[in-house]
């Protein structure tokens, strides 16, 4: 088994190493406080192509494997985890449902600007009533002629106001006495479409999320993404790719905070000595150590099974997600231990990662959720 990068995921990794460290990092703060969606930044890398990173190069994106896509979540969430999940939703959880469930003409009217970066991408499956429990939808779709009309209210969209094109799941009917859900392609620009309300967070808060009202918002049949009856085979196909990204952003976020709890340890001088040198310190420093490395490898694994085309990668991209979620927490919490009463100010960055950490156990699936998932795919074994 050779654990080792290639050379172009090497690359992948310095490049992005390089950019975040020094366009993106410096403003993760100013952008956090003032709750600042950073055009700026995601201007810088979509330029790098990192908007569609995985999307083939022959519909504007860069054509990166999974493993290269975690690795440049990392880096971006390692600056600042607003960013990361920007770009992680839309590629993930936008660019890659229509990459494989779109048509040759959805691909190029909507793909390509997505993967250039020229425009922003939305996933909408969460509802008021309906996270957890997705099968429950109310939003619902009604064919008239040519068209589809929605109705209803997405919760929770990341992106919301800033996308420019949204994946929306709805009720197209009833089969079997279970609902029928479709997903479609909605542009920003459809009227009856509206942001109702604006989160106010308590991480991650250069991101945007919204609530969006869907009011008599009429889009042609040709938008429909994916056959009718199949949105939730799209929406749970996108969520096995967003949960590696939402692993790797996790490493990403809980790595910051080691190393500037790992620097603050040698500089803390206690009874005497360096924190460091206090075996409690040391031993909390090996831990958090240890339990990113373990997160990394679970997350590069699911990766590389997924670009080796393996069949369980939604059971893998589900372990990772959840251990590398609950990992973040912990070693943000511990970072914040090790700075002391410092630690719980907003003149240190441990408190950010801390509170950017604490939503990686929640979206794109909660750890219960992911249990769910192991378990069922354990007991099949
Ligand atoms: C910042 C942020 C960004 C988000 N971005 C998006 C987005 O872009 N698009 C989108 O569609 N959604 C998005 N979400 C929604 C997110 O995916 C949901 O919040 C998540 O799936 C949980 O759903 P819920 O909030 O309704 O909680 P609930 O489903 O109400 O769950 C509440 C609690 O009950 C537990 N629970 C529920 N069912 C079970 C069960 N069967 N067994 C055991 N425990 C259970 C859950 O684990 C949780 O602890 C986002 C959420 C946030 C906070």
């Amino acid at each position: 088994m050779d654990l080792r990068l290639n050379e172009e995921q090497e690359m992948v990794r310095n490049s992005i190493r390089e950019f975040a460290e020094n366009e993106i990092a410096p403003l993760a703060r100013e952008y956090d406080e003032e709750e600042k969606f950073p055009h700026k930044q995601l201007e810088g890398l979509a330029e790098m192509g990192l908007l569609g990173m995985i999307i083939p190069e022959e519909y504007g994106g860069a054509g990166f494997d999974s493993v290269s896509y975690s690795l440049a979540l990392e880096e971006i969430a390692h600056a600042d985890a607003s960013v990361a999940v920007i770009v992680g939703v839309t590629n993930s959880v936008c660019c890659y449902p229509i990459l494989g469930f779109g048509t040759e003409k959805q691909k190029q009217e909507f793909l390509v600007p997505l993967a250039k970066g020229e425009k922003l991408g939305a996933f909408c499956l969460s509802e008021p009533h309906a996270g957890s429990d997705a099968t429950n939808l109310k939003t619902t779709a009604r064919a008239d002629g040519e068209d589809f009309v929605i109705n209803g209210t997405k919760s929770w969209v990341t992106n919301g106001g800033e996308s420019e094109i949204h994946i929306v799941m709805a009720v197209t009917g009833e089969n079997a006495g279970k609902k029928e859900v479709t997903a479609f392609i909605v542009e920003d620009d459809r009227e009856g479409l509206s942001v109702s309300s604006v989160e106010h967070k308590l991480g991650q808060r250069a991101s945007k999320t919204t609530e969006l009202s869907f009011v008599d918002v009429r889009v042609p049949k040709e938008n429909m993404l994916g056959g009718l009856g199949e949105g939730m085979k799209v929406a749970f196909n996108s969520l096995d790719n967003g949960r590696i990204g939402i692993g790797s952003l996790a490493v990403g976020i809980a790595r910051a905070a080691y190393e500037e709890a790992l620097a603050y340890s040698k500089d803390r001088v206690a009874f005497g000595k360096p924190i460091s040198e206090h075996q409690a310190i040391k031993f909390k420093l090996a831990d958090m150590a240890t339990e990113i490395e373990a997160a990394r490898l679970l997350t590069l694994k699911a990766a590389a099974a997924k670009d080796a085309g393996g069949k369980k990668t939604g059971v893998q991209a589900s372990m990772a997600k959840l251990y590398a979620s609950e990992m973040a927490n912990r070693v943000c919490a511990e970072a914040i231990q090790i700075h002391g009463g410092n630690g719980y100010s907003r003149h240190y960055n441990v408190e950010k990662y801390y509170r950017d950490a604490r939503i990686t156990t929640i979206y794109e699936g909660t750890s219960e959720i992911q249990k769910i998932v192991i378990s069922r795919g354990v007991l099949k074994d």
